[in-house]
């Protein structure tokens, strides 16, 4: 943990001194939460959420996002309770009909067996890979 604290400082150093954008590809939910401004979710291959950092972890607009949200005790809201993701994480070469993620979704339903979600605009900056988005914030 030392050591990766470290190089993200030095990281992040070389990003404000360069002026450059950096890309980085984590699985880490509190290394994304303080170092990066913009965060791209992907499951399966593909984008199921975008948009600014905090934003995106304060309230997650794709079932995928909030699961991982609420299974990082540092980064869940005080509220939100940890609720393990059942089933297995699809893959880009199996990837499910529709929604790559409705075997695992706790909102599934037909429409998101039969037709794949494209990334829509929620807001100013953010985007979502979910038919029903707008339940998901409201949830
Ligand atoms: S499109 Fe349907 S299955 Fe996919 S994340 Fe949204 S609610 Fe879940």
């Amino acid at each position: 943990m030392t050591v990766q604290a470290r190089i993200l400082r030095l990281l992040r150093s070389i990003q404000e001194e360069s002026g450059l954008s950096m890309l980085l590809v984590s699985h880490d939910l509190r290394v994304m939460a303080h170092v990066a401004h913009q965060v791209v979710v992907m499951y399966a291959g593909r984008v199921a959420e975008r948009g600014p950092t905090a934003a995106i972890l304060r309230t997650p607009a794709h079932p995928y996002t909030r699961a991982l949200v609420q299974s990082v005790p540092a980064v869940r809201t005080k509220s939100a309770l940890a609720h393990p993701l059942p089933g297995t994480p699809a893959t880009p070469a199996a990837r499910p009909t529709g929604c790559a993620f409705h075997p695992r979704c706790p909102l599934a339903r037909d429409r998101c067996r039969e037709e794949q979600p494209v990334p829509r605009s929620i807001g100013p900056g953010r985007w979502t890979a979910c038919h029903f988005a707008e339940e998901v914030l409201d949830a």
